[in-house]
């Protein structure tokens, strides 16, 4: 794993490059479950914070991990896009910061939610594509 944890504000926070743990196509990898969970939850991170401007931020529906004092944390994460292009993801409730994001700016979620398609009602959800 190459993410480095470094001491920032008396807390650990994850530094995210996340070309290192996508696989040499940028996609999510197949072969190593529990790395794919991890990028996953860094890719959300990217898809929610990539279009915000810089020094702005916003609420997820993506639940905080920690568990302060063995109890789950309630938090909803937030993002935010840093002076230097970074995207932070913290805990406004338990006072985390989760992850700094960079070198986000090629991956395949650096415009956001993909843009909508055309779509039918039929019943099936695989034929749903036009
Ligand atoms: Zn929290």
């Amino acid at each position: 794993m190459h993410a480095r944890a470094v001491i920032q504000l008396g807390a650990v926070t994850l530094v995210v490059d996340p070309n290192h743990w996508l696989d040499k196509h940028g996609h999510l990898p197949t072969d190593n479950v529990r790395l794919r969970r991890r990028i996953l939850r860094i890719v959300q991170f990217i898809e929610a914070g990539a279009l915000l401007e810089r020094l702005h931020g916003r609420e997820t529906v993506i639940p905080c991990q920690k568990r302060p004092k063995g109890k789950p944390c309630l938090g909803l994460m937030w993002v935010m896009k840093t002076a230097k292009d970074e995207i932070l993801a913290f805990c406004m409730i338990c006072k985390t910061d989760e992850a700094v994001i960079h070198h986000w700016q090629e991956t395949e979620w650096a415009d956001g939610p993909m843009e909508p398609v055309p779509m039918t009602d039929e019943p099936l959800a695989s034929e749903r594509l036009h």
